[in-house]
């Protein structure tokens, strides 16, 4: 399997730390507003080459964090008159919906900033004892970017070009640094701000450092895959890696993959431009699986711009390949022939190389526009063969073939899953917990979530009732 390495440029065969486990970080979203479909995409990439490394046997721990604490929450949270929780919970909350729409997997862990304030801390104190960090009057801490030397390496970019741009762009009050490319690892609290006592002053941490600490914390101080948006290539990145490489004395990832842009009108998709749309306005026109096949049918390190034109082909792609699975489903169960007829024994054989198309495709860093074109080729191909007399299990294999390729790239062939009784009644006792506890905003989500899935609670003297719409 290879994968194109930002830090080297090259593709490189893909050779884990540890024999069949994968440790992948990807950074998460800003939690302030509905995610838009530019910040859909390092979801669905990255939880599809989760998904492929997991059809391969690979073990894999995807860490995704939530930026929780920030400037923009803390605007959007004094607009509202609430406080910076009230908003990211809100919206971690929503960004779960979508997510599910979208089928990306929840993360083996996806830790909140605000949780891990002391592993921050931790993390500060060790950079400033080793040097690579200093704090300056008024308790901000800088980290000291001359002191690492490899600094620039991820983005290739030379420490005295960088340190003109940036003598041109330096911002008045920002003189106590001792140069003006040491960036923030720690900052003093302003009035009305969320704030965490530290040893230098009640305050917040930079954002760089909280991916340094979560990965540690969470994957250790190695790792396989960093991954997220070309934008974070630098300074995002190239800052994580001075962090944890100075803090740790260790090479912090070793692939560093990056998605590109999602452009619309051939501008980035972006919040401060005004140009999304929301993963949840899609939502309203198209079944979320429409959006995935979107985003996979380019590859990811190519800049993919937003039409109506292309979702309107990617609804009447998927729709074929839905329509294909639907048909083997119908001729599985209405077959008079139960095994395999000789023929189709060769035919079965011959279909093992649209596998192998998708497979090779997936390996030459993730070509899913390729590995797609493998699945239509399955399908004409069981459009072909799959005729009015083939047998049940002629019809069972191909779909189970169709079903696993597109699994892999997290595309459902049927309608979505009813959901189980089970889980009805384990939302419903949460929802009671909620409402004990007084935390009304989760039980109303809950009877939301629930809305959405089709089922209506009513609320009786002897308890909770349920039905389906
Ligand atoms: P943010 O919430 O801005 O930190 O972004 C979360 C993730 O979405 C990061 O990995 C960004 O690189 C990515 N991202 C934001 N806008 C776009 C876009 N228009 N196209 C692709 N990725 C994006
Ligand atoms: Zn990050």
């Amino acid at each position: 399997m290879k994968i194109f390495n930002t830090m080297t440029r090259r593709k490189e065969e893909f050779v884990p730390l540890e024999e069949g486990k994968v440790k992948m970080y990807v950074c998460g979203p800003t939690v302030y507003n509905l995610i838009h479909i530019g910040n859909a995409r390092p979801m669905i990439v990255f939880d599809t080459v989760r998904r492929y490394m997991e059809y391969k046997g690979y073990e894999v721990n995807y860490v995704s964090n939530f930026t929780d604490v920030d400037d923009k929450i803390i605007k959007k949270a004094l607009e509202e008159g609430v406080s910076a929780q009230e908003i990211s919970t809100r919206y971690i909350a929503e960004c779960r919906k979508d997510m599910e729409g979208m089928n990306v997997k929840p993360a083996t862990t996806a830790p909140l900033a605000t949780q891990e304030i002391g592993g921050m801390i931790e993390m500060i104190q060790k950079l400033i004892e080793k040097g690579h960090a200093y704090v300056v009057g008024d308790g901000t801490v800088y980290f000291r970017v001359k002191s690492f030397r490899d600094y620039g390496k991820l983005s290739h970019k030379n420490l005295d070009d960088l340190q003109s741009g940036f003598r041109a762009l330096q911002v008045s009050g920002e003189d106590q640094k001792e140069d003006p490319l040491d960036f923030v690892l720690w900052k003093p609290k302003k009035e009305g701000e969320p704030s965490w006592p530290s040893p230098w002053c009640d305050g917040r941490p930079g954002w760089h450092i909280e991916c340094s600490e979560m990965s540690k914390k969470y994957l250790g101080e190695e790792i396989d895959i960093h991954a997220g948006g070309e934008d974070l290539i630098f300074p995002h990145h190239e800052n994580e890696i001075a962090q944890s490489e100075c803090c740790n004395g260790k090479i912090f990832a070793r692939y560093w993959m990056h998605n590109a842009f999602l452009n619309i009108d051939n501008r980035k998709m972006s919040k401060s431009l005004g140009n999304f749309r929301t993963v949840r306005q899609i939502s309203e026109q198209y079944d979320l699986q429409v959006l995935r096949f979107f985003m996979l049918n380019a590859h990811y390190r190519s800049p993919l711009n937003f039409s109506a034109d292309l979702m309107e082909s990617s609804k009447s792609s998927l729709e074929r390949i839905r329509e294909a699975a639907a048909r083997l489903l119908d001729r599985k169960a209405a077959a008079s022939v139960p095994s395999l007829l000789e023929a189709e024994a060769a035919l079965l054989e011959e279909a093992k190389g649209f596998e192998a198309k998708f497979e090779e495709a997936m390996d030459d860093d993730f070509n899913t526009a390729d590995a797609l074109a493998a699945v239509f080729e399955l399908v004409k191909f069981a459009n072909t063969h799959a005729g009015e007399g083939c047998s049940a299990e002629f019809a069972g294999a191909l779909l189970e073939k169709l079903t696993r390729l597109c699994d892999v790239l997290g595309l459902t062939l049927g309608e979505k899953e009813e959901i189980l009784d089970e889980e009805i009644e384990a939302l419903i006792r949460e929802r009671q917990e909620a409402r004990k506890d007084r935390n009304f905003a989760r039980a109303d989500e809950i009877r939301g979530e629930l809305l959405e899935k089709g089922i209506i609670l009513k609320d009786t003297r002897e308890g909770v009732k349920w039905k389906r719409a």
